[in-house]
Protein backbone atom coordinates (compact mmCIF):
# COMPACT_ATOMS: atom_id res chain seq x y z
CA UNK A 1 0.00 0.00 0.00
CA UNK A 2 1.12 3.37 -0.75
CA UNK A 3 2.01 5.92 2.10
CA UNK A 4 1.19 9.60 1.84
CA UNK A 5 3.64 12.36 0.51
CA UNK A 6 6.22 13.01 2.72
CA UNK A 7 7.01 17.07 3.34
CA UNK A 8 10.72 18.11 4.02
CA UNK A 9 12.17 15.71 6.31
CA UNK A 10 13.71 17.66 9.18
CA UNK A 11 16.57 19.62 8.88
CA UNK A 12 19.53 19.04 11.21
CA UNK A 13 19.87 22.38 13.38
CA UNK A 14 23.79 22.76 14.70
CA UNK A 15 24.53 21.61 17.96
CA UNK A 16 24.80 18.79 19.98
CA UNK A 17 21.96 16.52 19.56
CA UNK A 18 19.69 15.14 22.97
CA UNK A 19 18.53 11.57 23.92
CA UNK A 20 14.99 11.17 23.55
CA UNK A 21 12.70 9.81 26.70
CA UNK A 22 8.89 9.51 26.79
CA UNK A 23 6.51 7.92 29.54
CA UNK A 24 6.46 4.45 29.32
CA UNK A 25 2.49 2.78 30.02
CA UNK A 26 4.12 -0.46 31.33
CA UNK A 27 6.24 0.58 33.75
CA UNK A 28 4.63 4.34 34.13
CA UNK A 29 7.64 6.47 34.02
CA UNK A 30 9.39 8.70 32.11
CA UNK A 31 12.02 6.60 30.35
CA UNK A 32 14.59 6.72 27.20
CA UNK A 33 13.49 5.32 23.74
CA UNK A 34 15.24 4.22 21.00
CA UNK A 35 18.93 3.22 20.80
CA UNK A 36 21.63 5.56 21.75
CA UNK A 37 22.78 5.04 18.01
CA UNK A 38 21.33 3.74 14.72
CA UNK A 39 17.88 2.70 13.55
CA UNK A 40 15.34 3.31 16.25
CA UNK A 41 11.84 0.74 15.85
CA UNK A 42 8.37 2.66 16.07
CA UNK A 43 4.78 0.88 15.44
CA UNK A 44 1.89 3.19 15.85
CA UNK A 45 -1.76 1.68 15.17
CA UNK A 46 -3.93 3.26 12.35
CA UNK A 47 -7.18 4.28 11.98
CA UNK A 48 -9.95 1.94 11.08
CA UNK A 49 -11.03 3.84 7.68
CA UNK A 50 -14.79 4.24 7.83
CA UNK A 51 -14.98 7.86 9.44
CA UNK A 52 -13.04 10.69 8.55
CA UNK A 53 -9.83 12.06 10.87
CA UNK A 54 -10.65 13.64 13.94
CA UNK A 55 -9.07 15.80 16.48
CA UNK A 56 -8.35 13.16 18.73
CA UNK A 57 -6.64 10.99 15.51
CA UNK A 58 -4.47 13.83 14.65
CA UNK A 59 -3.15 14.40 18.11
CA UNK A 60 -2.16 10.74 18.30
CA UNK A 61 -0.29 10.74 14.85
CA UNK A 62 1.39 14.16 15.85
CA UNK A 63 2.39 12.79 18.40
CA UNK A 64 4.28 9.93 16.87
CA UNK A 65 5.51 12.61 14.24
CA UNK A 66 7.43 14.17 17.14
CA UNK A 67 9.31 11.53 18.22
CA UNK A 68 9.51 10.53 14.77
CA UNK A 69 11.41 14.04 14.08
CA UNK A 70 12.73 14.02 17.87
CA UNK A 71 14.49 10.22 16.58
CA UNK A 72 16.09 12.16 13.23
CA UNK A 73 17.09 15.26 15.50
CA UNK A 74 19.49 12.81 17.82
CA UNK A 75 20.82 11.49 15.27
CA UNK A 76 19.28 8.51 14.22
CA UNK A 77 17.39 6.90 11.57
CA UNK A 78 13.79 5.72 11.85
CA UNK A 79 11.68 2.51 10.87
CA UNK A 80 8.43 3.41 11.27
CA UNK A 81 5.04 1.14 10.35
CA UNK A 82 1.72 2.06 10.66
CA UNK A 83 -1.52 -0.48 9.78
CA UNK A 84 -4.94 0.30 8.78
CA UNK A 85 -7.39 -1.82 10.17
CA UNK A 86 -9.11 -2.10 6.56
CA UNK A 87 -11.27 -4.90 7.54
CA UNK A 88 -13.34 -5.27 10.60
CA UNK A 89 -16.28 -4.95 12.55
CA UNK A 90 -16.79 -1.29 12.96
CA UNK A 91 -16.51 -1.20 8.90
CA UNK A 92 -18.51 -3.44 7.96
CA UNK A 93 -21.27 -2.12 10.36
CA UNK A 94 -20.57 1.46 8.53
CA UNK A 95 -20.69 0.27 4.65
CA UNK A 96 -24.00 -2.51 5.70
CA UNK A 97 -25.67 0.64 7.42
CA UNK A 98 -25.02 3.60 4.86
CA UNK A 99 -25.53 0.51 1.45
CA UNK A 100 -21.16 1.31 0.14
CA UNK A 101 -18.93 -1.15 -0.99
CA UNK A 102 -16.93 -2.02 2.84
CA UNK A 103 -13.92 -1.86 0.44
CA UNK A 104 -14.85 1.15 -1.17
CA UNK A 105 -15.73 2.88 1.97
CA UNK A 106 -12.54 2.15 3.15
CA UNK A 107 -10.28 3.12 0.27
CA UNK A 108 -11.83 6.47 0.11
CA UNK A 109 -11.20 6.93 3.89
CA UNK A 110 -7.96 6.08 4.11
CA UNK A 111 -6.95 8.45 0.90
CA UNK A 112 -9.15 11.65 3.27
CA UNK A 113 -6.90 10.01 5.98
CA UNK A 114 -3.40 10.70 4.05
CA UNK A 115 -4.77 13.84 2.95
CA UNK A 116 -5.44 15.26 6.36
CA UNK A 117 -2.06 14.00 7.32
CA UNK A 118 -0.42 15.66 4.49
CA UNK A 119 -1.67 18.43 5.33
CA UNK A 120 -0.92 18.59 9.00
CA UNK A 121 2.76 17.75 7.52
CA UNK A 122 2.58 14.31 9.47
CA UNK A 123 5.87 12.62 8.33
CA UNK A 124 4.77 9.38 6.42
CA UNK A 125 5.51 5.73 8.30
CA UNK A 126 8.25 4.08 5.84
CA UNK A 127 5.18 1.02 5.94
CA UNK A 128 1.79 1.44 5.86
CA UNK A 129 0.05 -2.06 5.53
CA UNK A 130 -4.02 -2.91 5.00
CA UNK A 131 -5.19 -6.12 6.81
CA UNK A 132 -5.84 -7.52 3.64
CA UNK A 133 -2.21 -6.87 2.37
CA UNK A 134 -1.23 -8.63 5.81
CA UNK A 135 -3.48 -11.79 5.38
CA UNK A 136 -0.58 -14.65 4.84
CA UNK A 137 1.67 -12.57 8.04
CA UNK A 138 -1.88 -13.10 9.73
CA UNK A 139 -1.84 -16.99 8.76
CA UNK A 140 2.35 -17.31 9.63
CA UNK A 141 2.20 -15.49 12.93
CA UNK A 142 -1.28 -18.33 14.00
CA UNK A 143 0.25 -21.19 12.55
CA UNK A 144 3.36 -20.56 15.42
CA UNK A 145 0.79 -19.86 18.17
CA UNK A 146 -0.39 -23.27 17.20
CA UNK A 147 2.72 -25.02 17.34
CA UNK A 148 3.55 -23.47 20.82
CA UNK A 149 -0.57 -24.65 22.02
CA UNK A 150 -1.88 -21.25 22.62
CA UNK A 151 -4.80 -22.01 19.61
CA UNK A 152 -8.10 -23.57 19.89
CA UNK A 153 -11.55 -23.31 18.33
CA UNK A 154 -14.54 -22.28 19.87
CA UNK A 155 -16.60 -25.61 19.82
CA UNK A 156 -20.13 -23.94 18.42
CA UNK A 157 -21.85 -23.37 14.84
CA UNK A 158 -18.84 -21.00 13.97
CA UNK A 159 -15.79 -22.56 15.36
CA UNK A 160 -13.38 -19.97 15.46
CA UNK A 161 -10.05 -19.39 16.30
CA UNK A 162 -8.53 -18.00 19.90
CA UNK A 163 -5.83 -17.40 21.57
CA UNK A 164 -5.42 -18.42 25.12
CA UNK A 165 -4.22 -15.24 26.63
CA UNK A 166 -4.03 -15.50 29.78
CA UNK A 167 -1.45 -18.05 29.40
CA UNK A 168 1.21 -15.83 27.52
CA UNK A 169 4.01 -14.56 29.88
CA UNK A 170 4.03 -11.26 31.21
CA UNK A 171 0.10 -10.91 30.40
CA UNK A 172 -1.22 -7.90 32.20
CA UNK A 173 2.08 -6.35 32.44
CA UNK A 174 1.11 -3.49 29.40
CA UNK A 175 -1.66 -1.98 31.26
CA UNK A 176 -1.45 -3.18 35.47
CA UNK A 177 -4.89 -4.07 34.88
CA UNK A 178 -6.37 -6.33 37.55
CA UNK A 179 -8.74 -9.11 36.24
CA UNK A 180 -12.07 -7.70 37.21
CA UNK A 181 -10.95 -4.37 35.31
CA UNK A 182 -9.66 -6.00 31.91
CA UNK A 183 -12.64 -8.47 31.96
CA UNK A 184 -15.06 -5.05 32.17
CA UNK A 185 -12.61 -3.27 29.87
CA UNK A 186 -12.73 -5.86 27.38
CA UNK A 187 -16.16 -6.23 27.19
CA UNK A 188 -16.85 -2.47 26.33
CA UNK A 189 -13.95 -2.37 23.76
CA UNK A 190 -14.59 -5.47 20.97
CA UNK A 191 -14.00 -8.18 23.16
CA UNK A 192 -16.18 -11.00 23.71
CA UNK A 193 -15.85 -12.08 27.38
CA UNK A 194 -18.81 -13.92 27.40
CA UNK A 195 -18.91 -15.80 24.50
CA UNK A 196 -19.83 -19.58 25.48
CA UNK A 197 -16.99 -22.31 24.79
CA UNK A 198 -14.36 -19.82 25.34
CA UNK A 199 -11.82 -21.19 28.03
CA UNK A 200 -11.13 -18.14 29.48
CA UNK A 201 -13.16 -14.76 28.89
CA UNK A 202 -10.06 -13.11 27.96
CA UNK A 203 -8.89 -15.40 25.22
CA UNK A 204 -9.02 -13.21 21.64
CA UNK A 205 -10.31 -14.19 19.10
CA UNK A 206 -7.49 -14.47 16.28
CA UNK A 207 -9.71 -15.80 13.18
CA UNK A 208 -13.06 -15.42 12.36
CA UNK A 209 -14.39 -18.04 10.33
CA UNK A 210 -16.70 -16.80 7.02
CA UNK A 211 -20.63 -15.23 7.80
CA UNK A 212 -23.00 -14.59 4.96
CA UNK A 213 -22.29 -11.60 3.78
CA UNK A 214 -18.45 -11.02 5.40
CA UNK A 215 -15.60 -10.71 3.41
CA UNK A 216 -13.26 -13.79 3.96
CA UNK A 217 -10.23 -15.60 2.73
CA UNK A 218 -8.76 -18.59 2.08
CA UNK A 219 -6.21 -19.82 4.56
CA UNK A 220 -5.29 -23.00 6.33
CA UNK A 221 -7.61 -21.95 9.50
CA UNK A 222 -10.61 -22.38 7.10
CA UNK A 223 -12.18 -19.12 4.98
CA UNK A 224 -12.28 -15.89 7.45
CA UNK A 225 -10.67 -13.26 8.59
CA UNK A 226 -8.16 -11.94 11.18
CA UNK A 227 -9.13 -10.77 14.79
CA UNK A 228 -7.83 -7.18 15.66
CA UNK A 229 -5.10 -7.58 17.93
CA UNK A 230 -3.44 -10.29 15.75
CA UNK A 231 -3.09 -8.27 12.41
CA UNK A 232 -1.11 -5.37 14.24
CA UNK A 233 1.12 -8.04 16.44
CA UNK A 234 1.92 -9.57 12.59
CA UNK A 235 2.44 -6.94 10.91
CA UNK A 236 4.37 -5.12 13.63
CA UNK A 237 6.64 -8.68 14.04
CA UNK A 238 7.16 -9.09 10.40
CA UNK A 239 8.32 -5.48 8.97
CA UNK A 240 9.98 -4.43 12.41
CA UNK A 241 10.98 -7.74 14.33
CA UNK A 242 10.36 -8.30 18.54
CA UNK A 243 11.74 -6.29 21.03
CA UNK A 244 11.39 -2.90 18.64
CA UNK A 245 11.80 0.63 20.51
CA UNK A 246 7.92 1.76 20.54
CA UNK A 247 4.44 0.52 20.32
CA UNK A 248 2.33 3.83 20.13
CA UNK A 249 -1.56 4.78 19.92
CA UNK A 250 -4.61 6.44 21.62
CA UNK A 251 -5.20 5.52 25.46
CA UNK A 252 -8.11 3.75 24.52
CA UNK A 253 -5.90 1.05 23.39
CA UNK A 254 -3.38 0.35 26.66
CA UNK A 255 -6.28 -2.67 26.91
CA UNK A 256 -7.41 -4.73 25.64
CA UNK A 257 -5.53 -3.91 21.94
CA UNK A 258 -1.70 -3.10 23.66
CA UNK A 259 -1.73 -5.98 26.10
CA UNK A 260 -3.51 -8.61 23.96
CA UNK A 261 -0.74 -7.56 21.00
CA UNK A 262 2.42 -7.98 23.53
CA UNK A 263 0.83 -11.62 24.63
CA UNK A 264 0.41 -12.88 21.35
CA UNK A 265 4.28 -12.00 20.69
CA UNK A 266 5.74 -13.10 23.40
CA UNK A 267 3.85 -16.28 23.08
CA UNK A 268 5.16 -16.31 19.13
CA UNK A 269 8.80 -15.50 20.11
CA UNK A 270 9.78 -15.78 23.82
CA UNK A 271 10.64 -11.50 23.48
CA UNK A 272 8.91 -8.47 24.49
CA UNK A 273 6.86 -7.18 22.06
CA UNK A 274 8.23 -3.48 22.58
CA UNK A 275 10.65 -1.84 24.33
CA UNK A 276 8.28 1.15 25.66
CA UNK A 277 4.05 1.82 25.08
CA UNK A 278 3.38 5.52 24.32
CA UNK A 279 -0.15 6.40 24.45
CA UNK A 280 -1.68 9.46 23.87
CA UNK A 281 -4.57 11.18 26.05
CA UNK A 282 -8.53 11.83 24.57
CA UNK A 283 -9.25 14.88 23.48
CA UNK A 284 -13.02 16.53 24.12
CA UNK A 285 -14.69 19.06 22.62
CA UNK A 286 -15.72 22.27 24.64
CA UNK A 287 -15.23 20.14 27.89
CA UNK A 288 -16.95 16.67 26.76
CA UNK A 289 -15.49 13.47 25.37
CA UNK A 290 -15.48 13.79 21.68
CA UNK A 291 -17.10 10.67 20.38
CA UNK A 292 -19.37 9.97 17.18
CA UNK A 293 -21.87 9.00 18.94
CA UNK A 294 -22.32 12.41 20.66
CA UNK A 295 -21.89 13.77 17.31
CA UNK A 296 -19.45 15.83 18.36
CA UNK A 297 -16.11 15.48 16.28
CA UNK A 298 -14.41 18.01 15.31
CA UNK A 299 -12.84 17.02 11.82
CA UNK A 300 -9.54 18.18 10.08
CA UNK A 301 -10.87 18.22 6.92
CA UNK A 302 -13.92 20.07 8.02
CA UNK A 303 -11.61 22.55 9.53
CA UNK A 304 -9.54 22.51 6.23
CA UNK A 305 -12.79 23.67 4.10
CA UNK A 306 -13.54 26.35 6.39
CA UNK A 307 -9.85 27.51 5.63
CA UNK A 308 -7.95 26.87 8.47
CA UNK A 309 -4.72 27.03 7.76
CA UNK A 310 -3.55 23.28 8.80
CA UNK A 311 -0.36 24.78 10.86
CA UNK A 312 -2.53 26.50 12.77
CA UNK A 313 -3.37 22.99 13.67
CA UNK A 314 -1.12 21.74 14.42
CA UNK A 315 0.52 23.97 16.60
CA UNK A 316 -3.19 23.74 18.90
CA UNK A 317 -2.47 19.77 18.86
CA UNK A 318 1.26 20.71 19.80
CA UNK A 319 0.39 23.15 22.67
CA UNK A 320 -0.91 20.19 24.50
CA UNK A 321 1.23 17.63 26.46
CA UNK A 322 0.14 13.92 25.30
CA UNK A 323 -0.62 12.36 28.45
CA UNK A 324 -3.23 15.25 29.67
CA UNK A 325 -6.52 15.13 28.60
CA UNK A 326 -7.64 18.44 26.29
CA UNK A 327 -10.48 19.78 24.77
CA UNK A 328 -11.05 21.41 20.95
CA UNK A 329 -12.10 25.16 21.58
CA UNK A 330 -12.68 28.02 18.96
CA UNK A 331 -10.47 29.94 21.70
CA UNK A 332 -7.56 27.89 21.52
CA UNK A 333 -7.72 28.07 17.64
CA UNK A 334 -7.66 31.36 17.77
CA UNK A 335 -4.79 31.86 19.53
CA UNK A 336 -2.69 29.37 18.04
CA UNK A 337 -3.24 31.04 14.67
CA UNK A 338 -2.08 34.47 16.30
CA UNK A 339 0.96 32.42 17.90
CA UNK A 340 1.48 31.28 13.94
CA UNK A 341 1.29 34.99 12.57
CA UNK A 342 3.48 36.23 15.37
CA UNK A 343 6.26 33.58 14.20
CA UNK A 344 5.62 34.20 10.77
CA UNK A 345 6.23 38.00 11.42
CA UNK A 346 9.42 37.48 13.62
CA UNK A 347 11.34 34.99 11.08
CA UNK A 348 10.12 37.08 7.85
CA UNK A 349 10.84 40.57 10.32
CA UNK A 350 13.49 43.23 10.18
CA UNK A 351 15.03 42.32 13.13
CA UNK A 352 15.45 39.36 15.25
CA UNK A 353 17.29 38.04 18.69
CA UNK A 354 20.37 35.47 18.79
CA UNK A 355 18.72 32.26 18.94
CA UNK A 356 20.93 29.76 20.33
CA UNK A 357 19.41 29.60 23.75
CA UNK A 358 16.32 29.33 21.88
CA UNK A 359 17.25 26.28 19.68
CA UNK A 360 18.57 24.48 22.86
CA UNK A 361 15.50 25.15 25.11
CA UNK A 362 13.59 23.85 21.83
CA UNK A 363 15.32 20.58 21.92
CA UNK A 364 15.84 20.12 25.30
CA UNK A 365 11.34 20.09 25.72
CA UNK A 366 10.91 17.83 22.28
CA UNK A 367 13.26 15.06 24.12
CA UNK A 368 12.03 15.53 27.61
CA UNK A 369 8.80 13.39 26.84
CA UNK A 370 7.84 15.12 23.90
CA UNK A 371 6.90 18.48 25.49
CA UNK A 372 6.41 20.58 22.59
CA UNK A 373 3.88 22.65 24.72
CA UNK A 374 7.20 24.10 26.66
CA UNK A 375 9.02 24.29 23.25
CA UNK A 376 6.00 26.40 21.72
CA UNK A 377 6.77 28.94 24.98
CA UNK A 378 10.37 29.28 24.37
CA UNK A 379 9.83 30.09 20.76
CA UNK A 380 6.61 32.45 21.85
CA UNK A 381 9.51 34.43 23.94
CA UNK A 382 12.15 34.55 21.16
CA UNK A 383 8.88 35.91 18.56
CA UNK A 384 8.18 38.46 21.04
CA UNK A 385 11.84 39.36 21.58
CA UNK A 386 12.84 39.97 18.10
CA UNK A 387 11.08 42.86 17.14
CA UNK A 388 12.72 45.08 19.87
CA UNK A 389 16.12 43.72 19.05
CA UNK A 390 18.91 45.95 19.64
CA UNK A 391 21.54 43.79 17.62
CA UNK A 392 19.66 41.94 14.44
CA UNK A 393 21.11 38.30 14.21
CA UNK A 394 19.94 37.43 10.57
CA UNK A 395 21.09 34.04 10.70
CA UNK A 396 18.80 33.48 13.48
CA UNK A 397 15.76 33.63 11.77
CA UNK A 398 16.85 31.02 9.46
CA UNK A 399 17.93 28.70 12.51
CA UNK A 400 14.30 29.16 13.52
CA UNK A 401 12.66 28.92 10.83
CA UNK A 402 14.66 25.28 10.28
CA UNK A 403 14.22 24.40 13.78
CA UNK A 404 10.50 24.95 13.87
CA UNK A 405 10.10 22.97 10.33
CA UNK A 406 12.02 20.37 11.20
CA UNK A 407 11.51 19.08 14.81
CA UNK A 408 7.96 20.77 14.86
CA UNK A 409 7.23 20.27 11.67
CA UNK A 410 5.74 23.35 11.09
CA UNK A 411 5.93 25.43 8.13
CA UNK A 412 6.55 29.29 8.58
ZN1 LIG B 1 -2.85 -1.97 16.56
Amino acid sequence: MKSWPSPSLPSPVSGPSVSVTAHDTAQDAVVGVGPESGNARLYVCGITPYDATHMGHAFTYVTFDLLNRAWRDAGLTVSYTQNVTDVDDPLLERAAATGVDWAQLATEQTDLFRADMTALRVLPPDTYVGVVEAIPEVEALVARLSEAGYIYQVEDEHPDWYFATTRAEGFGEVSSYDRAQMVEVFAERGGDPDRPGKRDPLDCLVWRLERDGEPAWDSALGRGRPGWHVECTAIALDTLGASFDVQGGGSDLVFPHHEMCAAEAVAATGEPFAKAYVHVAMVGLDGEKMSKSKGNLVLVSQLREQGVDPMAIRLVLLSHHHLTEWSWTSEDLEANVARLAAWRAAVSGGTSVDAEETVRAVRAAVADDLHADRALEALDAWAADSPQANTDAPGARDTVRALVDGLLGVAL
